[in-house]
């Protein structure tokens, strides 16, 4: 982050969006930068040739250049759709022995993305306690009914997470995990030296800031993983917004207080604009519910899933990313401090099909009350699925 002014907290609309110790857990470790990707690294597949950049905002830095460098040879390196998997397993459920719905859910949900799946399949270490070992062998590859879920504590037993024998955030969690298998040993000589939850579920956001007085633009880049999203204030008709009005809201020109301009060295309040720059391959948000009045108050309000998700609007150079609803996460009750976790998911078998997987249960019934009740949403590329034609509605 290049900004230097003290009003950058009260910039985006949300205070801790990126300053919580749990957000700032699943961040990239120096996502893109020194990240250039060569010919070789490619490893056979045809590198970004210079017809792609000139169809790139011709104003793009070098650094932006390269972060769509990097986006571009990420397309050829994982599987993104489930004829690239080795196994494609059957839906099951993961039995709950006491407080752990917060980590079934997670599971249940990354195991409904390919390249995790390929992921874990390849991978093999000598960890007895390795949260990916443990997670193909206990529910990927179970023979029974239900998987079991006991490993995962196990594996952050040394972390000293999520020990406490009680409920936890099933945000920190899937934070947790995805940093998990962003440090284990991959298999394939591709991947070596690749940031995977980078590769994976990382955007960059691009803010273009300007001076008031010299008009000098200055531009920086944000890159995350998990996409935080605020509720957004009650409409007075009473209608519900949608995830991607939730989302939209982050890309709105907004005011930095205070700005110290780097050209001509004035303080004022400068007018920011975010840009997606770098629409994830694999979508991931979390609906922020918490209120900021009164701690640890739930906002119940509902959120409405896009099945279908055109994020241009919100693109740099007006890029159609186009993403399919392929599962959520699902909290029931008044308080995250309590309740119970959840998943619906693309059936990895039937992609058509929507399946609720609720602990050990496995059903094909959704509800579409209960997915307005999302907690976390994660989307797939449109053309990763093998969906052709138009879909009916499922939620
Ligand atoms: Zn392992
Ligand atoms: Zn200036």
């Amino acid at each position: 982050m290049t900004v230097n002014n003290e009003g950058w907290g009260s910039f985006k609309t949300n205070k801790w969006l990126f300053t919580t110790p749990s957000s700032s857990y699943g961040r990239p470790r120096t996502p893109v930068s020194n990240s250039r990707v060569t010919e070789g690294e490619i490893n056979g597949k045809v590198p970004e040739s210079p017809s792609t950049r000139t169809n790139r905002l011709r104003t793009l830095s070098d650094r932006g250049n390269e972060i769509l460098d990097n986006h571009e040879a990420v397309k050829n390196l994982y599987a993104w759709n489930w004829s690239e998997v080795r196994e494609n397993y059957p839906e099951r459920g993961i039995h709950n022995p006491s407080i752990y719905c917060y980590a079934i859910s997670c599971v249940q949900l990354l195991s409904h993305v390919p390249a995790v799946v390929r992921i874990l399949q390849d991978h093999r270490c000598q960890d007895p306690t390795c949260l990916c070992c443990n997670w193909k062998k206990y529910f990927l590859q179970s023979q029974n009914h239900a998987g079991s879920i006991a490993w995962f504590r196990e594996a952050f037993k040394r972390d000293k997470k999520f020990n406490q024998g009680r409920q936890e955030d099933a945000h920190d969690a899937l934070l947790a995990i995805l940093g998990k298998i962003d440090q284990i040993a991959l298999q394939n000589p591709r991947l070596k030296d690749r940031k995977v939850a980078d590769d994976l579920y990382g955007y960059s956001i691009r803010n273009e800031v300007q001076c008031r007085v010299c008009k000098n633009k200055h531009v920086y880049y944000e890159n995350n993983t998990v996409m935080t999203v605020r509720m957004l204030k009650k409409d007075p008709s009473g209608r519900h917004h949608s995830i991607k009005e939730l989302m939209q809201s982050l890309f709105n020109a907004s005011t930095i207080y205070g700005y110290t301009c780097g050209n001509c060295k004035k303080k004022t309040d400068a007018p920011v604009k975010p840009t997606l720059l770098r629409a994830p391959q694999v979508l991931i948000l979390h609906i922020s519910r918490f209120s900021f009045d009164g701690w640890g108050k739930k906002i119940l309000r509902p959120v409405l899933l896009n099945e279908t998700l055109d994020v241009s609007s919100m693109a740099t150079a007006n890029a159609s990313t186009v993403y399919k609803l392929c599962g959520a996460i699902i909290h029931g009750g008044t308080s995250l401090d309590y309740g119970h976790y959840w998943c619906i998911a693309r059936s990895r078998k039937r992609e058509q099909q929507f399946i609720t997987l609720n602990d050990s249960s496995v059903s094909n019934q959704i509800s579409s009350q209960d997915a307005r009740q999302s907690y976390i949403v994660l989307y797939r590329r449109a053309e990763h699925l093998a969906i052709t034609g138009a879909e009916k509605s499922m939620i």
